[in-house]
């Protein structure tokens, strides 16, 4: 995986938690490369650092980097094989036993070297104020550089939820393929349902925010718990970052966006306000880098929501995950926004015919959109029992004629009783103002025509649902024709 640049303002994020240990947090891009500002920051303010002879790590760039006091050293400008992150995902879990030994065994050597390392570093020729803390650092990243060089695999070393603790303990509760990894005071808090909010914020961002023990039955968007089994302790002190605190920075923005249960407008607007091209490149990106299909659909859900005609590209390409790894009603919702119409039509058209009826049921809503009249030919052939008002919903508003209404009423049930809800239907949408649900019926006769012919209906069918539907259609006929004050 290869670098990226930071922004100044991640760079400066991360000054406060530079006496830390370099470290990993997980297999997101943005948090493994957390651990080089935090190297270079204390490259920047350690001028007169000397690197000791006997120091494993210590290639060129770090003397560079240690002259130059730059902001971006070395990483970024004169890449450095042994700076480079590689992929969180190992080839450790195929080892055999073997393998993993003399692996393990490695890992032991290197460790005991470095920790003698980072004593002689600790106690070498640093002489700025600052040196504590950067040497501990300094130290902590010649740890984790080894480890990398040594092995792809990379283990985070403290608690994903605190991110203060050790990570002693390894909690499968909500996914036993990607299991949280916690110290025993936030596995403790996550049983309880009583983590702080950054506790909270932290596990959704790196796992998923609809995890069982994450979800918002017990957890608000704020990361407030919400039905605690035990008092939340110091919640104050632990507040999660909120949209204000991240919505200037695109990354920061799409992290945030990562832990909601549900995105609304305020998160939409945000990311308007990014210029088109930025946002496309970081969500390309992030898909390609996403290892859920939660991460994916929240993707298209931008997509549809913030990108529309800009993006065709990178909902063509999640139709290539449908369906092993890509929601049916995220694609289609992000088609009928971002492909030209017949494309995005006839794509979630081929998905759907193959279908049982009982699956194409479900998914119906998801081809209102489109308002295409090939999905009046597929009632006929499809509709069956049960009758709801779904089927005419669907017809509403895929633009049907009123000759094929009266052919509807003419086969009576059940096609006659979708002719009704259909009519009804579209009365609703304006009725309800809800106008891009709106489509008029095409070749709308005279009233007197039109009342001629659903009377004629009720004769043949005088159930009290039916004298009612059409009392009600007649009495807001007008709204059945194109309505004049519809917004868009
Ligand atoms: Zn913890």
């Amino acid at each position: 995986m290869p670098n990226r640049l930071l922004s100044q303002s991640a760079l400066l994020h991360v000054i406060p938690s530079s006496t830390r240990p370099c470290r990993v947090v997980g297999d997101h891009p943005s948090m493994q490369n957390r651990s080089l500002p935090v190297l270079l920051m204390g490259v920047r303010r350690m001028a007169s650092f000397e690197v000791p002879a006997d120091c494993p790590a210590t290639p060129a760039v770090w003397q560079q980097a240690a002259h130059r006091g730059q902001k971006r050293v070395g990483w970024q400008d004169q890449p450095c094989s042994w700076l480079e992150i590689r992929p969180a995902r190992t080839e450790e879990q195929g080892m055999d036993q073997e393998g993993r030994s003399r692996l393990s065994a490695t890992r032991s050597q290197a460790h005991t070297h470095l920790i003698t390392t980072a004593k002689a570093i600790t106690n070498s020729r640093i002489s700025t104020p600052w040196n504590k803390a950067a040497s501990k650092c300094l130290a902590f990243f010649l740890l984790s550089s080894i480890h990398w060089r040594m092995s792809p695999v990379i283990t985070p070393k403290l608690c994903e939820a605190c991110d203060l603790s050790p990570a002693t303990v390894t909690e499968p509760c909500d996914d036993e393929s990607r299991p949280y990894r916690l110290c025993s005071g936030c596995q403790h808090r996550l049983a309880m349902r009583s983590l702080r909010p950054a506790e909270w914020y932290r596990l959704a961002l790196q796992h998923c925010p609809h995890n069982f023990s994450l979800h918002d039955d017990f957890y608000l968007d704020d990361g407030t718990a919400d039905q605690p089994k035990e008092e939340v302790v110091d919640a104050h002190l632990f507040p999660a970052p909120n949209l204000n605190e991240k919505a200037a920075d695109l990354e920061g923005l799409w992290e945030f966006t990562l832990t909601r249960h549900a995105l609304n407008e305020a998160i939409y607007q945000a990311w308007r306000r990014h210029p088109q091209v930025s946002a496309l490149a970081l969500l390309t990106q992030c898909y390609e880098a996403a290892r859920n299909t939660h991460i994916k659909s929240t993707i298209l859900n931008l997509c549809s929501h913030c990108l529309g005609a800009a993006s065709p590209d990178l909902v063509r390409r999640a139709w290539r995950d449908y369906p092993e790894s890509m929601y049916f009603g995220a694609l289609a919702k992000a088609s009928v926004a971002c492909l030209p119409p017949e494309e995005g039509f006839n794509r979630c058209f081929d998905a759907f015919k193959p279908l049982p009826l009982k699956e194409q049921r479900r998914r119906m809503m998801y081809l209102y959109e489109f308002k295409n009249s090939q999905m009046l030919d597929w009632i006929e052939t499809h509709i069956e029992p049960p009758i709801t008002d779904d089927w005419g919903r669907l017809a509403s508003q895929s633009g049907i004629t009123w000759s094929r209404v009266t052919k509807w009423l003419e086969s009576g049930r059940p096609m006659s009783l979708v002719a009704l809800d259909t009519l009804s239907g579209v009365v609703r949408a304006a009725e309800e103002r809800r106008w891009k649900r709106h489509v008029p019926i095409e070749d709308l006769p005279s009233r007197e025509e039109a009342e001629r012919c659903l009377r004629a209906y009720e004769a043949t069918d005088a159930a009290p649902r039916i004298q009612y539907s059409i009392n009600h259609i007649l009495e807001c006929f007008h709204l059945l024709s194109p309505q004049s004050e519809r917004a868009d």
